[in-house]
């Protein structure tokens, strides 16, 4: 019935009010740090650069002397102390090479001529301070260069590097459990019986995960039964910040999730306005949060994007925001959507200075062909007619392939 789905982005709203982040930290080498989330702010105990230095092979002198030939008074290479310039001389220096006390600007190597005498005449046209980086031009001591809630990468780690720090407080990973209901359930490797079908979920959500930085502790593989999925999910919940099931939410006889769920904590989110993954379930096992995403294997990709990062974010102490970049497109197809919004799995391709939104002929949700063909999700919002050349707003899920047009 209409009125009793919720919509996609206030199920999201209630998921991340439901939690919060998990105040759990250690110290970790810089090396080791990058993907990992900063638990403090980073403040710089130095500058950088620490002093004045010289952006290029030449000479350093006061401007004020730059009319005559100026003797060469000392020799400063990268790493060497310099000595105050001795007024009406100049230094040799070479790049990265602190500046002399008493010296304001650098003349480049090139563009000296030397006397009979080896003095060095310097062109009429140069400006006092050239060729000079500045003492803390990038960072200045004090300052907080990197905020708490910052999921690390190379960047970070360079410009944490470059101030001295060694290592940094991170949030631990999210610990997550993950259980696959259904009967029909085959690990691949195994031979395929009668009436029966391969994991994929499993795979699909584990990589996921880790491509997360989260760290999965454990796999059930559970039976469509009652008793058995009630023993699943409390064994899980004890050992999980997260418990992650796939299949048996639908109300079906051998749908089992959701009087489990509901009799060892509550379910706060049950069916959803959205396409593919109506019946996506979240909620708490005793006090450990709970998804429940829809058997169906798009239903699993759709749901692992929508609703399990931002709640990952969110636990791992992530200050970004918990929704994907998103980009505007032109349809290359047509859909008309009724009560619930729709993510159309597609190829996004730039033509002609815009993106381009091809869909994969069949969207069912058992086609997970369509997630590994396409690139983003269209997000289709309820009651919308798309035709060919409408604009339609849509999220990448994989980087981009330019040979793939
Ligand atoms: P359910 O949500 O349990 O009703 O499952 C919906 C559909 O998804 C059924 O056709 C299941 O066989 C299929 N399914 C459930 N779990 C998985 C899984 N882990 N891998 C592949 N297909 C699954
Ligand atoms: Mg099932």
């Amino acid at each position: 019935m209409a009125s009793t789905l919720i919509a996609v982005d206030d199920a999201i709203q209630h998921m991340l009010s439901a939690v919060a982040p998990l105040q759990r930290f250690e110290v970790v080498d810089l090396m080791a740090a990058a993907g990992r989330v900063l638990a403090e702010d980073q403040i710089a105990s130095c500058y950088v650069p620490p002093a004045d230095n010289s952006a290029m092979d030449g000479y350093a002198l006061r401007f004020a002397d730059a009319k005559a030939p100026l003797p060469i008074s000392q020799r400063v290479a990268a790493g060497q102390a310099s000595q105050p310039l001795r007024p009406g001389t100049c230094a040799r220096i070479f790049t990265g090479a602190e500046i002399p006390l008493g010296a304001d600007t650098v003349v480049m190597q090139e563009e000296i001529v030397l006397t009979a005498f080896d003095d060095v005449c310097v062109p009429s046209d140069i400006r006092i301070g050239q060729n000079i980086r500045p003492k803390g031009q990038d960072i200045q001591a004090g300052q907080c260069i990197i905020k708490a809630g910052t999921r690390l990468d190379y960047r970070h780690l360079g410009l944490l590097a470059s101030v001295g720090i060694a290592q940094v407080s991170v949030f631990l990973p999210i610990r997550v459990v993950l259980l696959s209901t259904g009967d029909e359930l085959v690990q691949p490797g195994e031979p395929l019986k009668a009436g029966q079908i391969y994991n994929s979920n499993r795979f699909l959500l584990q990589g996921f995960l880790q491509s997360q930085g989260v760290e999965v502790v454990r796999f059930i593989q559970v039976r469509d039964r009652f008793e058995e999925t009630l023993t699943a999910l409390e064994d899980a919940a004890d050992s999980a910040d997260l418990v992650i099931s796939t299949g048996g939410v639908s109300v079906g006889e051998e749908d089992h999730v959701k009087p489990a769920v509901e009799a060892l904590g509550q379910l706060s989110v049950w069916r959803l306005a959205m396409k593919p993954g109506k019946p996506l379930a979240f909620g708490h096992v005793k006090d450990t949060p709970f998804i429940g995403l829809p058997g169906n294997p798009v239903s699993t990709f759709v749901g692992a994007h929508v609703f399990v990062l931002p709640l990952l974010k969110r636990l791992a102490g992530e200050s970004a925001s918990s929704s994907s970049l998103r980009l505007v497109g032109r349809a290359q197809f047509s859909v008309t959507t009724q009560i619930r919004q729709e993510y159309v799995r597609v190829k996004a391709t730039w033509q002609e200075g815009q993106w381009c939104l091809s869909a994969y002929p069949n969207q069912n949700s058992g086609v997970l062909s369509s997630a590994v063909w396409g690139n983003a999700m269209a997000i289709i919002p309820p009651a919308t007619q798309v035709v060919e050349g409408s604009e339609v707003s849509f999220v990448f899920y994989t980087t981009p392939n330019p040979d793939s047009n």
